[in-house]
């Protein structure tokens, strides 16, 4: 009898393979009670079993292979801070002196304590790097018990081997791409989980947070991983194998397709030019932009060079980042939005939200003009940067056309600065909003005579037209790029900035999402990213 499991979309794509169980340590914890005798060889071993730990995790972290994905290397450093944290590398060991127990159960203890405190975290980032902490927690359990810590052992798989894990961490990835992997799943995992973010990387059918599917499956089992589904099927029948081998022919035809456009024009048989651009995150990523030939950067999202940090970025520091993704495109074009911050990114300075409504809360460009300096320190560093190539600024949830005022002021603030510093700058940049609220989108003929350009985000378009929030699965049969509500503001954004003569561009998921390109092509729309 097949069994269908729903899961997380994680790497696009469909796989057929047998399934290869990786073994979990923590199944079944022993507890034992020692005697005072036994203490220091106890403690002993579990310093060896962090030490072993850390040399598995620094070998891993140099012999990254090239093609393993660029974000690979920073995670697995994650991982060797939270080894180095007390709480792991120290706590147990008093753990088990005060209650003369076996190592294996101090840890377990432990992480029942941290991981209490990771689920009190509100902010859902941090809340999820929960998964960070057992992963490593899982390694040093492994090393106590001399079970082995590695995960693909190429020589042992088929070409179709599908790995089954309950968890999978960054360092268990490095050797995937040359390894026999055809897919992967996991029990567990959120979207924005690291083993999320690299199965997108990595570019290899997966799926996570399949529940129980370890338990559900045996080795070598046969199973199909649609990738762009989210979903697992255990032991298919012929009809539905059949079906799902159709699927993977179509699926690389598609791909061999697309990867032939690559480097033709985007243009319309009525000869209309489309703008594709990107949207970056880290410098890291203009790698992939030049890969699959984007025209420029859409939207760089400036706001995570102030997440994970004490303290907030110097205008030099900005200045020399920006200065160095301009130099790393090469001429192409390059929008930075002022940073967006609040709701789900937030910087360790900025405390915890207590707004019942965060994302109606201080957010976007509120946070921006209530925290003026920081503001401008960015507008400087973007306005030099703007000398070196073709750089632009955009503003992020704005609501009214009061706030394009607002903006506009602490643009000519900035310039001034700069001026009496003698400082090089772009005086003629070009100013954009995003259009990601309805106040903002039915406002916009207002807003464009004030603006060179606007960029419609539409993942938070959908979610404040809808009242449907991005993030939650309950309602995310709500969220809907095709509701008529969304199509008419869109359309009536297009269409007022095509009459006005400003460039407007789509942006967010459903932009990518070839569905919608027809449609958006024929509201008007001509640049995509
Ligand atoms: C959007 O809202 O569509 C968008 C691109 O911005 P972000 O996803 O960063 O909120
Ligand atoms: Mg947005």
């Amino acid at each position: 009898m097949s069994i269908v499991l729903h899961g997380v979309a994680v790497g696009a794509g469909i796989a057929i393979g047998r399934a290869h169980l990786v073994t979990r340590g923590m199944d079944e914890v022993p507890h034992l009670e020692l005697l005072a005798s036994e203490i220091p060889t106890e403690i002993t071993r579990y310093e060896q079993a962090v030490k072993a730990t850390r040399r598995q995790l620094e070998q891993l972290r140099v012999a990254i292979p090239e093609n393993a994905p660029a974000e690979l290397g920073a995670f697995i450093s994650l991982h060797l801070m939270l080894l180095s944290d007390v709480s792991l590398s120290r706590e147990p060991i008093d753990l088990i002196k005060e209650q003369h127990i076996n190592a294996e159960w101090a840890l377990k203890q432990q992480t029942d304590k941290l991981a209490e405190q990771f689920d009190a975290i509100d902010d859902d980032y941090l809340r999820a790097r929960k998964q960070d902490m057992l992963q490593v927690v899982e390694r040093i359990y492994k090393n106590l018990n001399g079970l082995s810590t590695e995960v693909a052992v190429e020589e042992d798989f088929e070409d179709d081997a599908v790995l089954v894990a309950h968890d999978l961490s960054p360092a268990d990835t490095v050797f995937f791409k040359d390894g026999r992997i055809a897919a992967f799943v996991t029990d567990v995992g959120g979207p924005t989980s690291h083993t999320a973010i690299l199965g997108r990387s990595l570019d290899m059918p997966s799926v996570i947070a399949l529940g129980h599917a370890r338990e559900l499956i045996s080795e070598d089992e046969l199973v199909i991983v649609d990738g762009s589904m989210g979903v697992l099927i255990i032991a298919p029948d012929d009809v539905v194998l059949g079906e799902y081998r159709r699927r993977i022919r179509e699926f690389r035809s598609h791909k061999r397709q697309l990867s032939k456009l690559k480097k033709t024009a985007a243009t319309t048989l009525d000869n209309i030019n489309i703008e594709l651009l990107g949207n970056i995150e880290t410098i890291e990523d203009i790698k992939n932009l030049h890969k699959l030939g984007a025209d420029g950067v859409g939207l760089y999202r400036s706001e995570f060079s102030y997440l994970n940090r004490d303290n907030l970025p110097t205008e030099e520091e900005l200045f020399v980042l920006y200065s160095d993704v301009v130099k790393r495109l090469k001429g192409k074009s390059l929008t930075i939005r002022t940073v967006d911050l609040g709701v789900d990114k937030n910087p360790r300075w900025f405390g915890q939200s207590h707004s019942l409504n965060p994302a109606l809360g201080m957010t976007g460009i509120r946070l921006c003009l209530a925290e003026p300096v920081m503001f401008r320190t960015q507008m400087r560093a973007i306005l030099r940067a703007a000398v070196s190539g073709p750089v632009r600024m955009m503003w992020p949830m704005i609501s009214s056309v009061t706030e394009v005022h607002q903006c506009l002021a602490h643009l000519e603030t900035a310039k001034k600065q700069l001026a009496e510093r003698d400082e090089a700058f772009n005086a003629d940049i070009q100013v954009g909003v995003m259009v990601e609220l309805p106040s903002a989108a039915l406002s916009i003929n207002a807003i464009l005579k004030h603006v060179d350009f606007v960029s419609v985000g539409t993942n938070d378009l959908i979610q404040y037209t809808l009242a449907a929030d991005r993030g939650d699965e309950s309602v995310s049969y709500l969220y809907q790029p095709s509701h008529p509500a969304v199509l008419k503001l869109l359309h009536y954004v297009i269409r007022a900035a095509n009459r006005l003569n400003k460039q407007v561009s789509v942006c967010g998921e459903m932009a990518g999402d070839e569905q919608y390109t027809r449609l958006l092509l024929g509201m008007g729309c001509a640049d995509s990213q």
